[in-house]
Order: structure tokens, then sequence, then C-alpha cells
């Protein structure tokens, strides 16, 4: 119970976890970008929800922005993995910035299913969390045709005119089972509804919740890496949580507080799609110096996706880069 002689503690190392494929797309866009054009380089919004990798970046010479008037014309200005709304392209165009996209593609995909919709007519239902970098990208695909909604009771309460000619759209990185929910009210409420035939909430979101789900059981304690503004890792600890086993989101070792593991035998480990491997393993050598823990890796599902850098940073970059 607590202090230096603890019992042994497993520990138990979720995979799939961390980096997704949109991350890491990100992340070397905005090295290349930092090697090429030098500090500064200018990004709109958090290129990623992860403290840990911002502040790294910030000290490379990188200016996280919030509005493109702070940017001077002519410069670099990547858009983050979240992805932008039209409005914010425009208006990077008419300041002549050099803009690199680093949306990852799969938010893309739904931009792009908001697009069509909105064409043939479709009053949009996206289901997503209000002011969330992501969800205000995609709303400004179709302003004046696409509703939030965030929960079953919110579907409830809608008011909408033509209930013939309605469609949803996801965030990517919800919880399953919470979009479910939605869903399933959407679908009573309009049981015409028209969705994507292929899911909005991405694999990598998808599998690091079913890690967590399939693993959680098998411990008494729940560590998952991941800053508190990144959607999916907040989703990891709510599922942990929903399972019974507590569960801390924190974004790296400094945070962990001892007494959490009296009487814990087995902690899973798991960490966000933003959260770099390096904080995993500050918390596995922490337990392992502090509690004698032995490491157990846990593989649920196979993970082999990669996305090429975007065209736009291609083509800036000289040939052969
Ligand atoms: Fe793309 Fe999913 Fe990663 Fe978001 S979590 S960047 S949608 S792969």
């Amino acid at each position: 119970n607590g202090g230096g002689a603890a019992s042994p503690m497993r520990i138990i190392l979720a995979n799939p976890r961390g980096f997704c494929a949109g991350v890491n797309m990100a992340i070397e866009c905005l090295e290349r970008a930092l090697d090429f054009f030098g500090a500064p380089v200018y990004v709109y919004h958090e290129i990623v929800h992860n403290k840990y990798v911002v502040d790294r970046f910030k000290k490379r010479g990188t200016v996280f922005v919030e509005s493109l008037e702070e940017v001077p014309e002519g410069s670099p200005l990547l858009y983050s993995a979240h992805g932008v709304s039209p409005q914010i392209r425009e208006q990077a165009r008419g300041r002549r910035l050099l803009a690199i996209d680093a949306t990852c593609p799969l938010v893309t995909k739904v931009h792009l299913e908001a697009i069509k919709y909105a064409r043939e007519g479709y009053t949009i239902f996206l289901i997503g969390h209000e002011g969330h970098d992501e969800v205000i990208g995609t709303m400004g695909e179709a302003p004046g045709q696409m509703i939030l909604v965030e929960t079953a009771e919110d579907v409830r309460k809608l008011e909408i005119g033509d209930p013939e000619k309605v469609a949803y759209l996801t965030q990517t990185t919800l919880s399953v089972d919470d979009a479910n929910l939605v869903i399933g009210a959407l679908r009573e409420r309009f049981p015409q509804i028209a969705n994507p035939p292929k899911d909005d909430i991405c694999y990598a979101t998808q599998n690091r919740q079913e890690a967590v789900r399939e693993l959680a059981s098998r411990s008494d304690l729940v560590l998952v890496l991941g800053s508190q503004n990144s959607s999916n890792s907040r989703r990891l600890a709510e599922i942990a949580d929903s399972l019974g086993v507590p569960a801390h989101l924190i974004d790296g070792v400094s945070e962990i507080r001892p007494e959490w593991f009296d009487g814990v035998d087995g902690v899973l480990i798991t960490a966000g799609a933003s959260a770099p491997e390096d904080v995993v393993q500050e918390c596995i050598d922490y337990l392992v110096r502090n509690h004698g823990a032995t490491l157990e890796e846990a593989y649920v599902r196979e993970e082999n996706v990669h996305f090429p850098l975007p065209k736009s940073l291609r083509e800036l970059l000289p040939a052969g880069q």
C-alpha cells in the first residue's frame, strides 16, 4: 500500500495508442516547414491538441495564432490537423499567406461530405462538441444548412422545416457509444435520414476506444496520456470511468499523484492520438522505479495507416525533399 515497499504492480500497455496518421502527418508538415522557411512559421490554432507538442514547437519558433490578423502578409501559415473553414482559406488568400494545409485527410472527408449534402439541398446535423476547432471548421462549409447537435436531448428539441431531406455527419473524435445514442435519436425522428457510407469517427479514435473497452477490466486504474482539450483523449478516460475503472487524463508524469496507486495492482496505460510516446515512457519509468512494476504489452488491433505530406507543402519544397 503506497510507499516504497509496494506489492508488485503490473502495467498493461494498450495497443494501439498515441499518435495517429493525421497527427504524424501534421507534425511532419510543421517540421519540414520550419526547416525550409526558418522561424517564424505561423500555425492557425494548435497544430494538434497536445501541450508537449505545442510547447516543443514554440521553442523552435512556431507562432500559434487564433486570428489571421496576427500573421504578417506573405508569411508561411499552416492549418492544423483539425482543419479550417473556407472563410479562413479566403482570408489567408487575401493576406497573401503561404498556406500549407496540414488538415487530416479524414477531417477533409467530412468537409467534402458537408459540401455534397449542402449542394443537394440537405439540412445537415453535425454531431460534435460545440467550440471544438474541428467542429468550427466543418460547420463553415455549409453555413445556414448545418445544425450542431451534441446529445439525444438536442435532437428531441429540434425544430426544422423539411424532415424528408436531412443528413448527419459526425466529428471524427467522438465516443462511438455516445454518437450512437445521438444517431439513434436522429433515426427515430427522421427515419429517412441520410449518412455517409463510411463512418466519420476515424479509425484511430475507434481503435483507441476499443482497446480501452477491452483492456480496462484487467486493471484497477487507467492512465490516459493526453491534454485536457484533446477530444479523443477525454473520451478514452470517460470510457474507462463508465466501465467502473477510475481514470486520469494527464499531460505527463509530473501530474501523477502517488496516492492514486494505493491498493492498485494493475494499471492500464494508453494515450490519445495527439500524445507523444515520450510521455508514455516517462510514466512507465515512474511506475517501474517507484512500484517495481512489470510491463505487459496488450495488442487489440493492428494499425498500418500513413498519410502523405499534403500537396500544398510538396509544391513549396524544392524537388526531391
Ligand atoms: Fe485524423 Fe483521426 Fe488522427 Fe484526427 S484522430 S488527426 S481524424 S486520424
